[in-house]
């Protein structure tokens, strides 16, 4: 795993912050090694190894709060805060934190712009059931997407026999409303609703597409 070279701005190679293990005491749990997740360790023999010791996170001394024997150690903090004071890290610390605030907010503005158009329903399809009349529904449907940015597409209307359509059994359409523009269709699907019901047909269904 590739790991900084610097911490904070102190060459990674100064600082000996990493473990060390006890072979004698180590009982090859693999604890260590499948905790870690910058590959410091290696299992060799049935216990855990130090392969890359420079990859180990300055400060962090998780697998050795993990260890059951307490076969991992680690230099004194001392050793920290002495590299903190002496290299005055605090400047740069401040630094590195104003571009991950920065980083931060703009992964919030992407996020919130990227739930914005996932929340739109630009498409939508509809199953109305009912009986469609002399084509009432129909033409006030048409009458409803002109001259906006609207459009009724992938219609299909299936009436149960000529006769039965005549005699005005019930009939099934399907349609889906779009947005000519990628606009929000959701107002206008309220106005296709409130047609239905005045022609008293059913919604069976309307699902975003
Ligand atoms: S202290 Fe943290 S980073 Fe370092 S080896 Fe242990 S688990 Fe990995
Ligand atoms: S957690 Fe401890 S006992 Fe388990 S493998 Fe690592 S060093 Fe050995």
């Amino acid at each position: 795993m590739a790991t900084s070279e610097f911490w904070h701005g102190i060459p990674r190679a100064d600082i000996p912050w990493y473990p060390t293990v006890d072979r004698e005491t180590c009982i090859g749990c693999t604890l260590c090694y499948t905790t870690c997740g910058r590959g410091v360790y290696t299992m060799q023999d049935n216990r855990a190894v130090v392969a890359n010791p420079l990859n180990c996170m300055v400060g962090c001394s998780t697998c050795a709060t993990v260890c059951p024997v307490q076969a991992i150690s680690f230099p004194d903090r001392d050793l920290v805060w002495k590299l903190e004071r002496e290299h005055k890290i605090f400047k740069i610390v401040r630094q590195e934190a104003k571009e991950k605030m920065a980083r931060q907010e703009a992964m919030k503005a992407r996020n919130a712009a990227e739930d914005k158009v996932a929340s739109l329903t630009t498409r939508a399809r509809m199953e109305v059931a009912g009986e469609l009349g002399e084509k009432r529904f129909l033409v006030q449907l048409e009458e409803l997407v002109k001259d906006r940015p609207y459009d009724i597409v992938r219609l299909r209307l299936e009436v149960p026999t000529v006769k039965g359509a005549m005699e005005h059994a019930p009939s099934f359409v399907s349609f889906e409303v779009t947005s000519t523009e990628q606009d929000d269709v959701q107002a206008f699907l309220s106005e296709v609703r409130d047609l239905i019901r005045r022609n008293d047909m059913v919604l069976v269904s309307e699902n975003k597409v």
